[in-house]
């Protein structure tokens, strides 16, 4: 796919969830020059810092470029046929004696559709097992188990035009400007034109979010529920609803009211529990109350919690009420955190899904997904999650797994229990861009994939839109695509279907699937981009940004649906959305005198999670050279650290090195580490190894954000 000037090829952005599309013109020496993509919708041409400096970390540099096995004397390169044969060999022996559910794969949001869409045909079709979930799962499992119990299925309603028609943007728990700094930008920007727009940030930290809002609450860590229970309660006593939307289009409010009731009735309570001063909660609920186009945005302050999924309902609730949801610049709107979250939502990359957004646990969509598949063997229901998984590993019933695309030796919680798992595994498999990472350090065998720049097919960002990720280097030494890997893998194993010579192969099978029997389940699935499924290989190369629902008419013309819910129907068996009761609990680990602070994690703004891309580019590396923990200075002087110095942080779960700094905006009682150092920087500078293993009981999603840690002198 060549612009006008014959040299730039558009793709798509390989970090965040904001999908911005890039145009990458190569320089013929292996690198390229970056741009953005003026035609893409999500970015109109923009990219922030780490989208600018991609060209930064194509270089070959550390590269892993060949199939490697393990042996006595270490590593050493072998071929391909060598390396997948001694992996099927193995698969087929443990899972012969021990049974299906002693492998697994460990995949990530990294990955493209169609390698997801392969890892996960592999697993729950022809293995027979559910064990395979993604990083994903860190990151907006709880959004998606929030929209599936308030929508019917996982539907994010709206998207990135309506943050710009809206009067009030309300961000809860995302530090956007950092973290999806191209949304953000366009929100500033929105507001700039009609200052009448309001922006209220929700997060126990001042981040860079909150310097032009109109409105900061700084929250008390984990006190979300509270502030959105008060907020139901206070539209339902003042009248601020929408009788007609509510009865006519809605089940639950009764319950959810009486639930809300219990303890958040009162504003001036509501105010203490979530320490804030009570007119600030004031001013927010009279302002949610009287803007009709609102649109609370939601990250992952809200998802990485045990109460994560309640989180989310309890901000659909408050839009339920008064019928915000539907129409332009409103609605409840997950922005995830990678660039390809999405996609694997929609293959049913996450332990408890089925492929096309259908449920494991119903047996009429596993038919559909069998027969479609023309599968031996279903799995029939949901798989070990990411933090059950690595425990399975350790305790030696998961005997063999195979980590995809990610590094949960530093990214999971309780990050040394993974090291543990991995090294009493019996077979453990690393498919990676780099040869050197925390987690190939436990590898059996690696497995050389292509990276961003090589390799072909689609991602579907925050508004349900579909991007091209689109190749222009040539696949380095031996790298191959994850999709390819697994496929020849399969058909090593003796499964039929997995014939595929191209990511346009793939996808036109996945788009197929989408839309297979879509009428005859007992309710007709929103996600259905069968009308992509016709295209030739040239169409698909060729493809623009599009967001789904997308059908073929009988005309030949493309339906694309863009906002969903505009007609009120949602995706349950009456067509009624559902208020979901949310009870109010604290954190499940709270301070104590040994662990006297709340550790929470996050972002900085130029780098990306464990590093092995970013950690690259020089200049990434300028805006934050090293980890740090951030504390109150009263804290510090409390805790006996100073800034600029070293400072150990512990947990019950582990430990950590980092310098001590100020200015982030922390308040009392905490701190902030963020989560992209690693052992190849430095040694203990992992903060998973302090993380918590907690996680909420729908969603499976850790806490990430509320660990009791110490600090002292290093
Ligand atoms: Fe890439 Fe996200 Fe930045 Fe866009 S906002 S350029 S997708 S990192």
């Amino acid at each position: 796919n060549l612009s006008s000037d014959h040299l730039a090829i558009r793709t798509t952005c390989a970090y965040c969830g904001v999908g911005c599309g890039v145009q990458a013109t190569p320089k013929g020496d292996g690198t390229a020059t970056i741009s953005g993509d003026t035609l893409h919708p999500a970015n109109r041409g923009r990219l922030c810092v780490k989208g600018s400096a991609l060209g930064e970390t194509l270089g070959l540099e550390g590269r892993l470029l060949y199939p490697q096995v393990r042996g006595e004397d270490g590593l050493r390169r072998v071929s391909w046929d060598a390396a997948l044969d001694q992996v099927a060999g193995q698969w087929r022996s443990i899972i012969a004696e021990h049974g299906p559910q002693a492998v697994a794969l460990y995949v990530s949001g990294q990955l493209l559709t169609e390698d997801y869409y392969v890892a996960n045909k592999l697993m729950k079709g022809y293995v027979g097992s559910a064990n395979i979930d993604t990083n994903s799962r860190l990151c907006m499992s709880s959004a998606v188990a929030g929209y599936k119990r308030a929508f019917g299925e996982d539907l994010v309603p709206l998207c990135y035009d309506d943050l710009e028609l809206a009067d009030l943007v309300v961000l809860v728990g995302s530090n956007t400007a950092w973290c999806h700094p191209i949304l953000f930008q366009r929100i500033l920007r929105a507001k700039e034109q009609r200052p009448e727009m309001k922006l209220v940030v929700i997060d126990p930290r001042r981040t860079a979010t909150c310097e032009l809002a109109d409105l900061h609450l700084p929250v008390k860590a984990g006190t979300d529920v509270w502030l959105f229970n008060g907020l139901l309660s206070y539209l339902a006593r003042i009248g601020a609803m929408d009788p007609a939307f509510v009865e006519q289009h809605t089940n639950g409010l009764t319950a959810a009211l009486e639930t809300a009731n219990i303890d958040c009735a009162d504003p001036a309570a509501v105010a203490r529990i979530c320490r804030i001063d009570p007119a600030l909660l004031l001013e927010f609920y009279e302002l949610y109350a009287a803007t009709a186009k609102t649109i609370t945005a939601y990250s992952m302050g809200v998802n990485q919690s045990s109460a994560g999924t309640d989180k989310v309902n309890a901000i659909i609730n408050c839009h339920l009420i008064g019928g915000r949801i539907g129409q332009p610049g409103m609605g409840p709107f997950s922005i995830t955190g990678q660039p390809n979250a999405m996609g694997g939502r929609e293959v049913g990359g996450l332990a408890n899904m089925l492929a096309a957004h259908m449920d494991l646990e119903n047996p009429e969509h596993r038919d559909v997904v069998q027969t479609f598949w023309d599968a031996p063997v279903m799995a029939d229901s949901g798989g070990l999650k990411a933090v059950d998984l690595f425990k399975a590993i350790e305790e030696g019933s998961i005997k063999a797994v195979w980590v995809i695309g990610t590094n949960p030796v530093v990214s999971m919680p309780d990050a040394d229990q993974v090291r543990r798992a991995l090294s009493r595994c019996e077979l453990v498999v690393a498919s990676d861009i780099m040869q050197h990472t925390d987690t190939n350090e436990y590898a059996d065998v690696l497995l050389p994939a292509l990276g961003w720049g090589e390799k072909d097919g689609t991602v579907t960002n925050s508004e349900r839109r579909i991007s091209r990720q689109r190749a222009f280097l040539p696949a380095p030494g031996e790298a191959l695509a994850d999709w390819k890997i697994l496929s020849l893998f399969a058909q090593r194993m003796g499964y039929s279907g997995f014939d595929f010579r191209s990511a346009h192969g793939v996808f036109a099978e996945h788009a197929r699937l989408s839309g297979f029997r879509n009428t005859a389940a007992d309710v007709p699935r929103m996600f259905d981009i069968s009308g992509l499924a016709g295209l030739n290989a040239r169409e698909y190369d060729d493809m623009e940004p599009t967001q789904w629902p997308v059908r073929r008419l009988a005309s030949g013309q493309l339906e694309v649906e863009e906002r969903l819910f505009a007609d009120r129907q949602f995706a349950t068996a009456d067509g009624k959305a559902r208020f979901v009761p949310t009870a109010t609990r604290a954190p499940v680990n709270a301070v104590s005198e040994d662990f006297p602070l709340v550790l929470n994690t996050g972002r900085v703004r130029d780098q990306w999670h464990t590093m092995t891309r970013t950690g690259k580019a020089p200049t990434l590396a300028d805006h934050t050279a090293e980890s740090f923990v951030d504390i109150h200075p009263q804290d510090a002087l409390l805790h006996g650290v100073r800034e600029g110095e070293l400072a150990r942080i512990s947990s019950e779960w582990g430990a950590m090195v980092a310098r001590v700094q100020h200015g982030g905006g922390i308040p009392r009682g905490s701190v902030f580490i963020p989560i992209h150092w690693n052992n190849q920087t430095a040694s203990d500078a992992r903060v998973g190894a302090l993380v918590n293993p907690e996680v909420d009981p729908v969603s499976g999603e850790p806490e990430f954000k509320h660990t009791p840690v110490r600090i002292e002198q290093f």
